[in-house]
């Protein structure tokens, strides 16, 4: 991909994510939006989604008594950030689950992407309410570079961010009852664990076959481009347990779809 067809694509994310308008209550239908290929859809990554999970989730990686859930240190994940912003990546997801204060590396990774490279920020979490603490942190950001991004949310359910300029959005992939179909998206996307670990959504996080080692030790450019590697998810792997919600591409969609229709 030439360095200009790169920026035209990140300008169409960028623009995307730059959406001003409420969130419509319906979602649109994520079989609709995903079964049929997108247009100027290429290989290479253009999304990179962290996943520091749930603090239960990382509990369970602890426990589990192998070797390689060494937590990422900010350092790591600047070195992250710092390597897809270079590749050409300008937003990024950070699912965080219920539990934003379990995650206090979430608020410098931020800082760190809008301050050193402009990028736009979505923070995907289930939570209904954030204390104060968590609403400073927020509001130390740059609003109009960051979204939250709500498990069966809509535009109006966390008032108090709203109040700060950042805008909230369902974060939802699927409708009740959708069946997911085959998903080729990862052919654009890395996500990454807590502990370094990639994978090709985090819908997949823990799966072997969907494993790409460690972002220590290897380039995520590289395993995305990597064709010995799985980037197909098959249909049906998003369960009611483990949904597609806050999948980078999956949210710049259905916001510019939900665009197209105001
Ligand atoms: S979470 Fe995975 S399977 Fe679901 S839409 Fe995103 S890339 Fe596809």
């Amino acid at each position: 991909m030439t360095g200009k067809s790169a920026r035209n694509e990140n300008d169409v994310v960028k623009k995307a994510l730059e959406f001003p308008r409420a969130v419509s209550g319906r979602l649109r239908s994520f079989v609709q939006t995903v079964a049929s290929p997108l247009e100027n859809e290429k290989s290479g990554i253009k999304y990179l989604w962290i996943h520091v999970g749930s603090f239960e989730e990382r509990e369970a990686n602890a426990d589990c008594g192998c070797d390689g859930h060494e937590e990422m240190q900010l350092d790591d994940w600047y070195n992250v950030v710092d390597e897809t912003a270079a590749l050409g990546v300008d937003t990024i997801i950070i699912t965080a689950g219920n539990c934003l204060t379990g995650h206090p590396e979430i608020w410098d990774i931020c800082r760190w992407a809008q301050d050193q490279h402009d990028m736009s920020i979505g923070i995907h979490t289930g939570l209904r309410c954030f204390d104060e603490g968590q609403v400073e942190q927020l509001a130390s950001l740059h609003c109009e570079k960051t979204r939250i991004f709500v498990d069966g949310g809509d535009a109006n359910c966390l008032p108090q961010v709203s109040a700060l300029g950042i805008q909230v959005f369902a974060a939802d992939g699927l409708e009740d009852g959708a069946t997911q179909p085959r998903c080729d998206l990862p052919h654009s996307m890395c996500c990454i664990d807590g502990g370094g670990k990639m994978y090709a959504c985090g819908l997949v996080i823990g799966q072997d076959e969907f494993d790409y080692g460690n972002s220590k030790e290897k380039r995520v450019d590289h395993v995305v481009a990597d064709q010995n590697l799985r980037h197909s998810i098959p249909e049906n792997t998003s369960t009611a347990a483990r949904r597609c919600n806050g999948c980078p591409p999956l949210l710049e969609r259905k916001i510019r779809s939900d665009r197209s229709c105001h």
